[in-house]
């Protein structure tokens, strides 16, 4: 199993020494990170390991490598020396580890760590890029059997994020660290254990950053339940991008938690759909959520498509064949179901029929919110930024539209028993921002926002002030999700976890 290690980044030993408080039930082992304490603190680090009462890491990270450390080398190699010196025969209160990048030379340093079984992690950090060929990188950074390889790249896509699990597939049989940073890596490092990574580092979000893309311990072991991830645990996610903020995962992982299943629900931020094909191939991913811009790009990707998918010409969920994780897809579309089950719920209707409805926006989440208006017989009108595409969803079901400006208002007062926004604009962090300024609300006006962070958007407030029944998208994104695991899994979805669900979304938003 992977180790989980807190990098500690605090200014003094004592702070640290609280962060591995705050987090001790959920790491195996700390990284000291002496380029991070302040001057005078630094001569103090021999005691530390006693103190931190876990296997700790003795690192001194250099700006080049992606640390705080620019005093010099000279000053650097007697910093390890401190750490390692005056060894006890209780190695507990020892470094267990100690990080030396691959240009280090101190035979008088590898000699003293290796007397007092402090092991070597024979580091490369790479802030640029990845390498050619890293298998052949990783196999040339321990220079003894029993040295650690350690290779932390920064991927430009997920198209370089393949290439490193493919070079940790090549050096499976060898003790190692390897890990992508950046927001592309971050599923490297939840799946330490499909890379064969020794550890996975984490770190405190009140102490200094650490290294881009690392996850705090407890999202990483609670949420993610990083401590039952095997190589053999099922790979499922979501992806779109730029991915900001997603609640797919929190809902996913409480569930598979709570049903016992062993699978991880994992964040993956594509620049390109095709990248996250390949990559899902390579990890024979079993099944993901689609969302924003690939909604309407991923179709033609897909073996087969359900009925619904044809007609809205929207996908958000895709899976293999569950028998040899093909690398085919097949699609659906659980948001459409979400959407008129919450909004039915809400209004307390069994249909639309005689009701007149305005869409905000064209794009995919608009595309199942309309064909659902249309399945139950209300009346649309159409509006979007881009007016061209509001006329061609329109038109496909024979409702009204235009654009997102004065000229629509008239006919939007027609149009106003149910007002939908489906536009992302509103979402946080941009929470003050509204689509459609220039509609003032009357009151009469059933309001649904199918964004849920915020809870509130700048739509619904002015909306609600008006006097406005408001519904947000919370339910919907919870109602798709069941849609979405009753897909994955073809059993029932367990409602009684709902209310856990909307409350963990509440704190999260
Ligand atoms: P999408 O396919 O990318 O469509 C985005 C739509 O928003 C387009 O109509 C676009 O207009 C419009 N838009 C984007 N930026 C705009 C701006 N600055 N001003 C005015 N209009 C703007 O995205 P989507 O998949 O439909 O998702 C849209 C939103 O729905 C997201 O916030 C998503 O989180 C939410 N959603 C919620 C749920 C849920 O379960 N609650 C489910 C699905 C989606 P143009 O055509 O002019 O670019």
């Amino acid at each position: 199993m992977a180790r989980v290690c807190l990098c500690l980044t605090g200014k003094t030993l004592s702070r640290n020494l609280a962060a591995i408080e705050k987090y001790r039930r959920c790491i195996d082992v700390a990284e000291l990170r002496v380029d991070c304490l302040d001057p005078d603190e630094r001569f103090l680090i021999r005691d530390f390991p006693g103190q931190a009462g876990l296997p700790v890491i003795l690192t001194i990270r250099r700006r080049i490598d992606g640390g705080y450390f620019d005093s010099g080398e000279g000053f650097r190699i007697s910093l390890f020396s401190r750490g390692l010196a005056f060894a006890e025969v209780d190695r507990r209160r020892n470094f267990a580890y100690v990080d030396l990048e691959e240009d280090i030379d101190v035979p008088s340093l590898e000699e003293a760590a290796r007397t007092f079984g402090t092991r070597i992690i024979r580091s490369c950090h790479n802030q640029n890029g990845i390498y050619d060929n890293m298998a052949e990188k990783i196999r040339g950074l321990a220079r003894t059997g029993d040295e650690i390889a350690k290779l932390a790249v920064m991927p430009r896509d997920l198209g370089d994020v393949i290439k490193v699990y493919r070079a940790a597939k090549e050096t499976s049989g060898m003790e190692k660290i390897i890990l992508c940073m950046g927001d592309f890596g971050t599923n490297t490092r939840i799946l330490a254990a499909h890379a064969g990574s020794f550890l996975s580092y984490t770190s405190d979000p009140e102490l200094l950053p650490a290294a881009p893309g690392q996850i705090d311990p407890e999202t990483l072991v609670k949420h993610y339940r990083f401590r039952d991830i095997t190589a053999r645990t099922t790979i499922y996610g979501v992806v779109g991008f730029p991915l900001k903020t997603t609640f797919s995962p929190r809902i996913f992982n409480t569930v598979f938690g709570h049903e016992k299943i062993d699978a991880v629900y994992v964040p993956f931020p594509a620049q390109n759909l095709n990248d996250f094909l390949h990559l899902a191939a390579e990890l024979r991913v079993a099944g993901a959520a689609v969302t924003i811009p690939y909604k309407e790009e991923i179709i033609p990707r897909l073996r087969n498509v359900s009925d619904t998918v044809r007609k809205m010409g929207a996908c958000n969920t895709i899976k293999t064949d569950k028998t040899d994780h093909s690398p085919d897809w097949d699609g659906i579309n659980t948001d459409a179901l979400g959407f008129s089950e919450s909004l039915l719920r809400f209004t307390g209707k069994k249909n639309l029929r005689g009701m007149k409805i305005t869409v905000v926006g064209a794009g995919g989440a608009a595309r199942a919110a309309v064909s659902e208006i249309h399945r139950l017989g209300g009346r649309g009108l159409i509006l979007n930024r881009n007016s061209v595409r509001a006329r061609e969803l329109a038109l496909e079901y024979r409702y009204k539209w235009g654009g997102l400006d004065s000229q629509a208002l008239d006919t939007m007062e027609r149009y106003s028993d149910i007002i939908i926004q489906t536009t992302p604009v509103g979402t946080y962090p941009n929470i003050d921002d509204d689509p459609f300024e220039l509609y003032h609300f009357k009151g009469h006006e059933t309001v649904m926002d199918l964004i849920y962070n915020p809870e509130e958007t700048a739509f619904l407030r002015r909306a609600k002030a008006a006097g406005c029944r408001i519904l947000n998208g919370l339910e919907m994104l919870i109602r798709q999700a069941k849609y979405q695991y009753q897909y994955f899994f073809e059993r029932d979805f367990p409602d009684q976890l709902i209310p856990r669900l909307e409350e963990i979304i509440r704190r999260k938003a």
